[in-house]
C-alpha cells in the first residue's frame, strides 16, 4: 500500500505514521526527519534544508522531489510506503504523481488528519523530541516517564528549534497558503480519508487502521 499523511503541523502525523508503518510493515518516510537528520550529520544538505526549517518555509522543490524519488526507488519500497510531510504543495504532488505513474503505480489513499488551529499551537509548542531515536512526546499529553529523558533510548530530550512560536505561526500560514489545497486535489482523485485528529493518539490510530484495511481490500496495486 501506498499511503501519504496529510495535515497541518502538529496533527500528530509523525506519531501515527510510526505505527502505521509497524503495523502494515511499510517503511516510514519523512521529508522533515530527512533534513533533521542531514542537519545532524552537518551535511551540504543539512545546512541548506535549516535555512528554510528556521524560518518555517518549505525547502525548494527540487531538492525535496529529488531526496524522495531517491529513497522510493530503494528496495524496501517496493512492497509500499507511508509518506510523512510530503507532498506538501501542488509540483510535489504532480511531481509524485508522474513518478509513481511512470513506474505503473499510484497512491493507495491519502490521511487527512485535521485538527483545530488552537489545539496545533499547542500541540507543537509542548512537543518534545529524542535528537538520537526520533520518539516523539508532548509535556502535557505524553509526557516521558523520568522528565525530559526518552524512555525509548534513555537520551535528554530537545525541543525542535522551528517549534518555538514564531516559526509555528509562519508554519502555520504557509500550511493554509501551499500544503491546505492539497486536500481538494486528492478529494477530485478519489483517495482523501478524513480521520478527526482531535481524539486521543489511540483512537486516531483505530481510525486510520479501519479506513486503511477497507482500503486495502480494494489495492490491486
Ligand atoms: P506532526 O508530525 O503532524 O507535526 P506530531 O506527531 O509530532 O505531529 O505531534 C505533535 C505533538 O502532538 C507531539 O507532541 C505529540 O506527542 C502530540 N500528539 C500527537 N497526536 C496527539 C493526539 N491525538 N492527542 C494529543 N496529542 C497528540
Ligand atoms: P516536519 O518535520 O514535517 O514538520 O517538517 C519540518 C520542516 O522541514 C518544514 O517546516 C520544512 O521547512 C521542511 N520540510 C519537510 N517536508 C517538506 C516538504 N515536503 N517540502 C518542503 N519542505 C519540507
Amino acid at each position: 500500500m501506498r499511503v501519504v499523511l496529510l495535515g497541518p503541523p502538529g496533527a500528530g502525523k509523525g506519531t501515527q505514521a510510526l505505527k502505521i508503518a509497524k503495523e502494515f510493515d511499510i517503511p516510514h518516510i519523512s521529508t522533515g526527519d530527512i533534513f533533521r537528520q542531514n542537519l545532524r550529520d552537518n551535511t551540504e544538505l543539512g545546512k541548506l534544508a535549516k535555512e528554510y526549517m528556521d524560518k518555517g518555509l518549505l525547502v525548494p522543490d527540487e531538492v525535496t522531489n529529488r531526496i524522495v524519488e531517491d529513497r522510493l526507488e530503494k528496495e524496501d519500497c517496493k512492497k509500499g510506503f507511508l509518506l510523512d510531510g510530503y507532498p506538501r504543495n501542488i509540483p510535489q504532488a504532480e511531481e509524485l504523481d508522474k513518478f509513481l505513474e511512470e513506474r505503473g503505480h499510484s497512491l493507495t489513499a491519502v490521511i487527512n488528519i485535521q485538527v483545530e488551529r488552537e489545539a496545533l499551537i499547542d500541540r507543537i509548542t509542548g512537543r518534545r523530541v529524542c535528537p538520537v531515536c526520533g520518539a516523539t512526546y508532548h509535556i502535557k499529553t505524553s509526557p516521558p516517564k523520568v522528565d525530559n529523558v526518552c524512555d525509548k533510548c534513555g537520551s535528554e530530550l530537545i525541543q525542535r528549534s522551528d517549534d518555538k512560536l514564531e516559526s509555528v505561526v509562519k508554519r502555520l500560514e504557509v500550511y493554509e497558503k501551499e500544503t491546505k489545497p492539497l486536500i481538494d486535489y486528492y478529494t477530485k482523485k478519489g483517495i482523501l480519508v478524513n480521520i478527526d485528529g482531535n481524539k486521543s493518539i489511540d483512537e486516531v490510530f483505530e481510525d486510520i487502521k479501519k479506513a486503511l484495511l477497507g482500503d486495502r481490500r480494494n489495492d490491486i496495486h
